[in-house]
């Protein structure tokens, strides 16, 4: 059992070499064991058979010498033995069996035993003697015997040099033949033992480009054909194998791209922010580290768009985005978030000034002037911070937290960098978060234009026009009144832009009412705020306004609030008067209500007058309201400019302001503001009746 697992255990060439000379030793051994026997046979009978020959010459020749007891004849015949060196010694025995004569120096103590009987010669091997036996006679009757004993050793000194020759000639012939077998095997053998290697190596290292060498024609170079084939055809399952693999990594990491990556600035997006800031949030419970939430936003980066185009707004946003990361440590992260909203996290922080320093940097950088295609353009950023977990580890409160500051920073006076503090009291982080949605309720297209109908209070009750009355459809409080948001929007300046929305929007939807309806010709009025007549660009974007929509400028009202008129700085006084000259309608909106002095009327270029809701609600039974309001119907008429009355609500206030001479009206008595679209079908039920 041992030396099969032995020899199991041992390499092919091995295996074979000793088979072949376990193969020729067995063969070898027994051609010389034949041979030793067919010498040692032959040996034997040619002695034998010479031994009797010669025995039987010298028992003839010695019969005459005994018959008549003439020992020197009998000896003379015996002494033709002495050349032969083989004879130990040759004896003549008389009829009684005692010796006549004997040859030799050892007289044989043998005693012829029973041999006088003996007719015929006879010879036998013993102890490495041949004694041969014959009987002396004359004519058949024995009178004697005679015996030769040969020494047999040079017999078997012959044999013993015949075996060894051969064994000699066995062992180099054997040598010979291993050698030449060792040789054979190392052809056969290396080839296989290179094919086992380069298996070995394949199945290790994965590389299918290997090949075997072909060295022969016979089995083993068919095997390694074969086993090339195979490693062909494996390469190219193999290479398409892989090809497919990185086809379905780049779609791979072409869907991570869209999935985390902005694809204006390629830097990660809100998804890919989201679901870092949960993560630092969790593990941040368990590591008890500090980080920083800092939410960024443009200043002004709507005007940018708005003048060159979101083609260059875009490249900004590249530029500041990249100026931003630059101002980063590699562990911190900045995402865009949309818009021109960004956000950067910044981890292990020990303390504030560290954030303090990327906010100043991230102001510096940014606030260097960006060249696109010719522009030179600066903006700013407000940066908000919150400290996680100081502040809060809730996710929304850390994202609602990080936007409060940042308002508050847009708060005071933009370009700057403000911490989260708990003094932004909830009632200001409510505001901040309205304001927040405020600004982002423009690009979002949140905002929605409706149309309140202008009466005129003569017979028929003739539709004039409309007023023009925003309205904010939040996604999740609904459709906000613009006395919750305009006063916000004012403060912070947001009023001009949206101003300016419902100014275009109210001119395009108006154009669509003129040639329809009864007199095919209706004015649309918009409400302008103080913070617009301030704007410098007033005139300009009422041209735009109305170029662009195609409106004729008398079928556009502006009101404007009593409160504008105690403004009576040149600049607003010049917008207004070239507004007038442009053919605009201006309008004096709740009048009644402010502290101008009346007597500012007549420097105004007013067309008409707005009797303010409060004066209305309580007609007819107010006899102070009823006379304000005949008051102000006597102004009017001596100011020679048409006079509105807004919020009638009953159809016994719409008759008594048409008695004391009111020529228009607005109220929920007539309808509420609708709709554009429900204004636009109001119209053709005004066509068709
Ligand atoms: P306003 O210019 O005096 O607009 C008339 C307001 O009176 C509207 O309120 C209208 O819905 C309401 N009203 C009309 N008829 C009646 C009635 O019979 N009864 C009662 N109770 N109310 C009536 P609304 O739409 O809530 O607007 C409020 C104010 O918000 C407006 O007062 C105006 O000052 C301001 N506003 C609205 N849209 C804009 C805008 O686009 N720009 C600016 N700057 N201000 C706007
Ligand atoms: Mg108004
Ligand atoms: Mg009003």
């Amino acid at each position: 059992m041992m030396i099969r697992g032995w020899f199991r255990s041992q390499s092919l060439h091995r295996k074979l070499l000793l088979t072949n000379l376990l193969a020729t030793a067995l063969a070898f051994l027994l051609g010389l064991l034949i041979i030793s026997l067919g010498v040692w046979q032959e040996g034997h009978q040619r002695a034998e058979l010479d031994g009797l020959t010669r025995a039987r010459v010298i028992a003839d020749n010695s019969a005459a010498g005994l018959m008549f007891q003439d020992k020197d004849s009998v000896a003379a015949t015996l002494d033709v033995l002495r050349v032969d060196g083989r004879v130990l010694f040759a004896a003549v025995y008389d009829r009684d069996g005692k010796l006549f004569v004997g040859l030799g120096a050892s007289q044989p103590a043998i005693e012829p035993p029973g041999k006088l009987a003996m007719t015929a010669a006879e010879a036998r091997f013993s102890g490495g003697y041949l004694d041969v036996w014959a009987p002396v006679s004359i004519k058949g009757e024995s009178s004697g015997m005679l015996l030769i004993r040969e020494d047999m050793s040079a017999l078997y000194l012959h044999i013993a040099r015949l075996v060894g020759i051969v064994l000699l000639s066995s062992l180099i012939s054997g040598g010979l033949a291993t050698l030449l077998v060792y040789r054979m095997l190392q052809r056969v053998i290396s080839p296989l033992s290179g094919l086992s290697l380069l298996m070995q190596q394949v199945s290790q290292k994965g590389d299918y480009s290997s090949r075997a060498e072909v060295s022969s024609r016979d089995e083993v170079g068919e095997l390694a054909e074969s086993f090339n084939l195979m490693l062909d055809q494996i390469e190219r399952n193999n290479i398409a194998l892989s090809c497919e693999l990185n086809q379905r990594r780049d779609a791979e990491i072409k869907l991570d791209r869209l999935a985390h990556y902005d694809n204006v600035t390629q830097l990660t997006n809100r998804h890919y922010f989201e679901h870092r800031l949960h993560t630092l949030l969790r593990e941040m419970s368990t590591r008890g580290e500090r980080a920083a939430l800092m939410f960024i936003d443009l200043d002004n980066f709507k005007d940018v768009n708005d003048t060159y185009g979101h083609h260059i707004g875009d490249q900004l946003l590249r530029t500041v985005g990249a100026r931003m990361a630059q101002s980063l440590r590699s562990e911190d992260e900045v995402s865009r978030l949309g818009g021109d909203e960004f956000a950067v996290l910044l981890t292990r922080i020990s303390e504030l000034a560290q954030v303090e320093v990327v906010a100043s940097k991230i102001l510096k950088l940014i606030a260097q002037p960006v060249f696109i295609e010719g522009h030179e353009i600066f903006v700013g950023v407000s940066i908000g911070t919150v400290m996680l977990p100081d502040d809060t580890i809730d996710f929304n409160c850390a994202l609602r937290y990080a936007d409060m500051a940042m308002y508050h920073a847009k708060h005071l006076g933009r370009n700057n960098h403000q911490f989260y503090r708990r003094e932004l009291s909830e009632e200001q982080g409510q505001r901040l978060l309205l304001e927040s949605n405020l600004r982002r309720a423009l690009e979002r297209d949140e905002f929605e234009v409706f149309f309140q109908p202008i009466h005129s209070l003569a017979e028929g009750r003739a539709l004039l026009g409309a007023e023009a009355l925003i309205r904010w459809r939040h996604p999740e409080l609904g459709l906000v009144p613009p006395a919750d948001f305009i006063p916000m929007a004012e403060e912070s300046g947001l009023i001009v832009r949206i101003g300016e929305w419902v100014l275009r929007t109210a001119c395009q939807e108006a154009m669509r009412w003129q040639g329809v309806g009864a007199s095919g010709k209706y004015f649309v009025a918009v409400n302008l705020s103080p913070c617009q007549l301030a704007d410098a660009e007033l005139i300009a974007r009422v041209k735009s306004a109305l170029s662009d929509s195609g409106l004729p400028p008398e079928l556009l009202e502006l009101e404007l609030t009593e409160s504008v008129l105690a403004d009576q700085s040149e600049g607003s006084v010049q917008k207004l008067i070239q507004t007038a000259e442009m053919g605009v309608q201006l309008v004096l909106d709740d009048f009644g209500t402010g502290y101008s002095s009346l007597s500012y009327l007549k420097h105004f270029p007013i067309t008409k007058l707005k009797i303010d809701r409060s004066f209305v609600s309580e007609l007819p039974d107010d006899l102070d309201d009823r006379s304000i309001c005949e008051a102000i119907v006597g102004l009017s008429k001596s100011l020679q400019v048409t006079v509105l009355a807004e919020g009638i609500e009953t159809l016994e206030q719409a008759e008594l302001l048409q008695r004391i001479g009111c020529q228009e009206a607005q109220g929920f008595y007539f309808n509420r503001p609708m709709p554009a679209e429900a204004f636009r079908q109001l119209l053709g039920q005004d066509g068709n009746g």
